[in-house]
């Protein structure tokens, strides 16, 4: 299937119930993985509000959201590298098991931040849920990668919450640029 966002072609690379069935996954690892530990998730805005909601709904756990919004592509196809906080955590992260639930991990800037960040205010673990991870674009060490729900190839994507200047985040699957 294809589609148009603003000026660019994509097509679907990975459908919504494909999706589905790898998020539930997920989220029966980390019922497992936290029981009794009552895990404070945390979203980075925008480009993760489908996935938490998704992830969010299949826990059985007992478990806190929160949000935080973070911009490194400012509008573009390619990572900026440089991090802006536009909303900071208001939670209180001392002693708590955070899990940070991000949308795509590719060059891992941001993630690299904002853990360093979150590491000043002493949380008991940190572990990262990322729905997809570009391994050959990565320029940071990230061990707290604990979840991932694809590793696509270094290509441009939009859909399932991912945007292009703004665009395509209702699309329902991702959808991979095409020339
Ligand atoms: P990083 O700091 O890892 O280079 O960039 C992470 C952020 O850049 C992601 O949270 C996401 O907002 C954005 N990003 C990275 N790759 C893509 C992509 O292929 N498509 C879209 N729409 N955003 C991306
Ligand atoms: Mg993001």
């Amino acid at each position: 299937m294809k589609t148009r966002v603003a000026d660019l072609d994509f097509e679907l690379s990975i459908t919504y119930s494909v999706i589905e069935r790898r998020v539930q996954e997920i989220a029966t690892e980390i019922n497992v993985q936290y029981a009794g530990k009552t895990p404070l998730l945390v979203g980075i805005l925008n480009g993760s509000f489908i996935f938490m909601a998704d992830l969010v709904k299949e826990l059985t756990i007992a478990c806190e959201t929160a949000f935080v919004k973070l911009a490194s592509y400012h509008g573009g196809t390619t990572s900026t590298r440089t991090v802006r906080t536009d909303l900071d955590l208001k939670s209180d992260v001392r002693g708590r098991h955070v899990i940070l639930v991000e949308d795509i991990i590719d060059t891992g800037h941001t993630m690299r931040y904002l853990v360093n960040k979150l590491k000043d205010n002493s949380p008991a673990s940190i572990a990262i849920c990322t729905l997809l991870l570009k391994p050959d674009a990565l320029e940071a060490n990230i061990p707290e990668i604990k979840y991932t729900g694809f590793e696509i190839p270094n290509e441009f994507v939009v859909g399932y919450g991912l945007d292009y200047q703004e665009l395509g985040r209702n699309l329902k699957g991702i959808f991979k640029r095409v020339d």
